[in-house]
């Protein structure tokens, strides 16, 4: 303890304060007024003793009034209670040990109340060691002298002889108030310390309700938010898919080369908008906690190969060499996992790579670095001879909607959000990102991915591969039921079918859809997830609950506007058998369709639980 205060200053608040504990507060206190009244006895004594002529007596009363003034002092100057404490049992100890053996040379009451005052002082001044050592100093020897004293046949006198009756009585009584002084004191402490407690515990419930109703406002502001967010998706797309597929459908339509130019740009500026909402959307998932990685069959090396095909064109095109070193191991390997996730990941380091290279190289390698029986750790790298990265940024890229400096955004474009969701979403895998970089020089990205390797037969939906673009012929024949709510995407459609030369029908909700399933014969389904009345999910239920088995087990291809994966497990277990993400590619659309309609023909009795990819 060394709260300090001026030497001259002798009021108790110069040695108190709020850093100490409560505890040690009722000590200094007991001291500080303890001593007092000590003081005040034990100069009763001294002038009684005084009065009697008891020279040794004096000596002692004289002694002990200059330590009890020398302690008072010191307390007051340095609050340190633990000293103070040990000089007085210690000085205490001596005089009822001296009392006892030296002067009156046997027990009486004054030593049984000292040898009890001192227990009492001891355990709550110094603690459980303490007090227990004072104890047995002070007791032990007593209690022997007792027994010596009997054992001497002599009656232990309860009254000291020597002393006369008034010192006595100032003595006594004053012990006895010490007693009850000590335990009044702390009883006090310790009432205090229960109601403090209680103070505590309400204003920590106080707290708790605050922080609860904190944490719910957060939750419901994060919710909205996500909903926002998710609408918006769904409102922005709609009207994308319908500028994407007018675009895609005026570039078949054999334009003008001036024509032609301005609806590549026309449907560059929109494919570049869906991105960005999709981003956004993508990110805002993996912040709330709602990714679900799947676990599917796929061949990495030609998982690979799909990623790389359109970038090498890009990569071309820029004049730039594009490297895909892939280990022979994987050739012919089935491994399990996110190839949607994994596709992402790569296409956001390519694309980079590539917008961020004005000559030289790009070169993606995909190497297996342990190769156990049933799972593989493949690292991936991604290298540029690109603008490179200032080592200060090298964290900076990776935080959402950050670029390494406004001239990037300038020159390049691009939201920042890319790499920020490569990284948690690797962050999800446990796996954490490496990049080398030198301004001017190049970068390199990489990662490492533990995958499982499937050791059975693999399955003929994964890593088949996907049919070449069909001709329109194939189609001539089919009936297709669309249900779609949105009337530019019905027109869209229409004009799409026409030029495969399909025949189609359109039903404006999903209860419609049943409705004309139940009279009409269709070959595929389209649904879309999103309708009035009944919506496509539940439409999809009552079509596969229909009586008749060829209507029950139509195909039936979902069409959904909102972005991202999770929608994939939804649609296979309403009983879809595929989806498509709007705005759709007409040519993934149209490969969707004959696929499902050749499997359907082969099969007899078809199960419609499996994804059709
Ligand atoms: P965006 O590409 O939309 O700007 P990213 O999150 O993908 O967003 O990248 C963040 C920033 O990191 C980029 O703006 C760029 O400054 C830097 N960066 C990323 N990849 C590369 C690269 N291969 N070479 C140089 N800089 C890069």
């Amino acid at each position: 303890m060394s709260t300090a205060a001026g030497f001259s200053n002798l009021s108790i608040k110069n040695i108190l304060s709020d850093e100490q504990t409560m505890l040690a507060q009722a000590r200094i206190r007991l001291l500080y007024y303890g001593l007092g009244l000590v003081f005040v006895a034990v100069f009763a004594v001294f002038l009684s003793v005084l009065f009697i002529d008891q020279t040794p007596l004096i000596v002692i009363a004289g002694g002990v009034l200059v330590l009890i003034a020398g302690l008072f002092k010191y307390l007051t100057w340095k609050a340190d209670w633990k000293t103070v404490s040990h000089a007085l049992l210690a000085v205490g100890t001596i005089i009822n040990l001296a009392d006892a053996f030296v002067i009156f040379q046997k027990v009486d009451i004054l030593s049984i109340q000292l040898v009890l005052l001192f227990i009492i002082f001891g355990f709550y001044m110094l603690g459980q060691n303490w007090g227990l050592f004072y104890s047995l100093v002070n007791l032990l020897p007593i209690v022997l002298l007792m027994i010596y004293s009997y054992s001497n046949l002599y009656i232990i006198g309860i009254r000291p002889e020597k002393l006369d009756q008034s010192t006595l009585i100032i003595s006594v009584l004053t012990n006895f108030i010490m007693m009850v002084y000590i335990h009044n004191h702390f009883y006090n402490a310790f009432l205090k310390n229960i109601v403090q407690l209680k103070k505590t515990g309400e204003e920590q419930s106080r707290l708790n309700i605050n922080l609860e109703q904190a944490i719910d406002k957060a939750e419901k502001s994060s919710h909205a938010k996500s909903e926002f967010l998710s609408t918006m998706s769904h409102e922005i797309r709609t009207p994308l898919n319908a500028v994407i597929g007018m675009s895609n459908l005026l570039m078949m339509g054999n334009p003008r080369p001036d024509q032609q130019e301005n609806l590549e740009i026309l449907k560059f500026s929109a494919n570049n908008l869906l991105a960005i909402v999709n981003d956004v959307l993508d990110f805002n998932k993996i912040e709330s906690g709602k990714v679900v990685f799947e676990n599917i069959r796929f061949n990495l090396a030609e998982l690979m190969h799909n990623i790389c095909g359109g970038q090498i064109i890009k990569a071309n095109e820029k004049g730039l060499i594009f490297k895909l070193k892939i280990d022979d191991v994987f050739r012919n390997k089935t491994v399990i996992g996110d190839p949607t996730r994994i596709t992402q990941i790569i296409f956001n380091l390519v694309s980079n790579a590539i917008k961020f290279t004005r000559q030289g190289y790009v070169e993606v390698k995909v190497n297996c670095i342990e190769d156990r029986h049933n799972q593989v750790v493949v690292r991936f790298s991604v290298k540029d001879s690109g603008i490179g990265i200032e080592g200060d940024n090298l964290t900076a890229i990776f935080e959402p909607f950050t670029q390494e400096s406004v001239t990037t955004t300038r020159q390049y474009g691009g939201t920042g959000l890319g790499l920020a969701i490569v990284k948690r979403l690797l962050e999800l895998k446990g796996v954490q990102m490496e990049v080398k970089s030198k301004p001017g020089q190049g970068s390199e990205f990489l990662f490492s991915l533990e995958l499982p390797v499937a050791t059975d037969k693999p399955e003929e939906h994964a890593d088949k591969p996907r049919i070449a673009p069909q001709h329109d012929s194939e189609l001539s024949n089919l009936h297709i039921l669309v249900a779609e709510d949105n009337v530019v995407n019905t027109m869209l459609m229409k004009k799409f079918f026409s030029k495969w030369q399909v025949q189609s029908s359109f039903a404006e909700n999903g209860e419609r859809a049943v409705e004309m399933m139940q009279y009409g014969n269709f070959d595929i389904v389209l649904m879309d997830l999103q309708m009035p009345v009944m919506n496509g999910f539940e439409a999809a239920t009552e079509i596969r609950k229909l009586p008749d088995g060829v209507k029950s087990s139509v195909p039936i291809i979902a069409l959904t506007a909102s972005a991202l994966t999770d929608i994939r497990e939804k649609v296979f277990s309403a009983g879809m058998n595929d989806y498509v993400s709007k705005p759709f590619k007409p040519d993934e659309l149209k490969e969707k369709i004959v696929t499902l309609v050749k499997r359907k023909a082969s099969v007899t009795s078809a199960t419609f639980n499996q994804p059709a990819l």
